[in-house]
Formats: C-alpha cells, structure tokens, sequence
C-alpha cells in the first residue's frame, strides 16, 4: 500500500480509459465488484497451459479487473484466474484469487477451456514486474504446473498462445525474463 487516495471503482475505470457504458453509477460498479456464484461458472476440461499477462494499467487489484470487465466488458466475472498486485491498490506481491482455480477463463482468446490466466498488475512496456511480483509469479507458476503436470514450455507469455494477436504482457517482459528470473 501506498497511502495514496484510493479513487472509487467508477473513478478508475475512467482513469484507465476504459468506456464506461452510459448511465452506470458507483453502486453499480460496487455490487459487481464481487465474485458472481459458482453456478455462474463453466468447468475447465483440461489444464494444459498457464498464460501469463500484465494489465498494462498503472495500478489496480483483482477488485478493479473485475468490475472492468463485468462492466466494460459485459462479462460474468473478472476474465482471470490469478492477480498479482504491485503495490498501488493492491499490496506488492499480493496473490488475489478471481474466477475459481477449476471454471474456464476469459483472458486468452481461443485458449480459455485449456488454461489457467494470471495476470501481474502494472505495464511491463516501460517496467518490469517488482521484484516481490517476479517472486509471487513464481511460487504460483511451481504449484500449478505441479499440481496439474504442466512443463516449463507450456507456461506462456499471452503473446505466444497461438492465434492471440497483443504485445502483452509488455516488451520487457520476454520469455528470457519468465524463464530466467521467474521459473528458474
Ligand atoms: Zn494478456
């Protein structure tokens, strides 16, 4: 934490310049800040891949991401398995749960029903992860590829997943990076 204001949830949708629908107020942005239920869910048939992602904002906490894309994007929960904070409105390093570790995701086009999508926050276009992210990714990273046999080449950067067309998670962040510094 940084002691800084925290803006409300409709503030920092705007401050990120996500387009906001018309006429969506604060209270709404507040009652979809939480985990929709279980049955909302579909289960993930296979686990065979971990796409990594950065949320190419400043700031923001598994809160934020899912009031943005159940807001802005319409969808039934925040797109994310995982949420990794850097310190401004989440603590540095800090581990957040977001869709339920089993159900399909919605952060990888084409490759949701056979992954798990963690996401650190921050813009690895200009920075890399903190060193407390780097060290959070890669407790994560061994867990699940042990706990669902995942090998080293099957845990992605967003830009490798076949068929996705994106920068993220940010030109510092290169596969040199992931294997060299997170699954080392
Ligand atoms: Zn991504």
């Amino acid at each position: 934490m940084t002691g800084e204001p925290r803006p409300g949830l409709l503030a920092w949708l705007r401050s990120v310049g996500a387009p906001v629908p018309p006429g969506i107020t604060e209270d709404d942005c507040a009652r979809l800040s939480s985990s929709p239920p279980e049955s909302a869910f579909e289960k993930r048939p296979s686990t065979t891949r971990i796409v990594v992602h950065h949320s190419a904002t400043r700031d923001g906490s598994m809160r934020h991401f899912r009031v943005m894309h159940r807001v802005v994007s319409g969808w039934t929960d925040v797109g994310y398995h995982y949420v990794i904070g850097n310190g401004i409105l989440a603590g540095d390093g800090l581990v957040e749960p977001g869709r339920p570790a089993w159900a399909v995701g919605a952060h990888a086009r084409g490759s949701n029903t056979d992954s798990i999508g963690i996401c650190l926050v921050g813009d690895f276009t200009a920075s890399l992860p903190s060193p407390r992210q780097a060290a959070s990714l890669s407790k994560l990273l061994s867990r699940l590829m042990e706990e669902h046999g995942i090998p080293k080449d099957c845990v992605l950067l967003h830009r490798e997943v076949p068929g996705c067309v994106t920068e993220c998670p940010g030109a510092l962040f290169t596969r040199g990076f992931l294997e060299g510094t997170v699954l080392t």
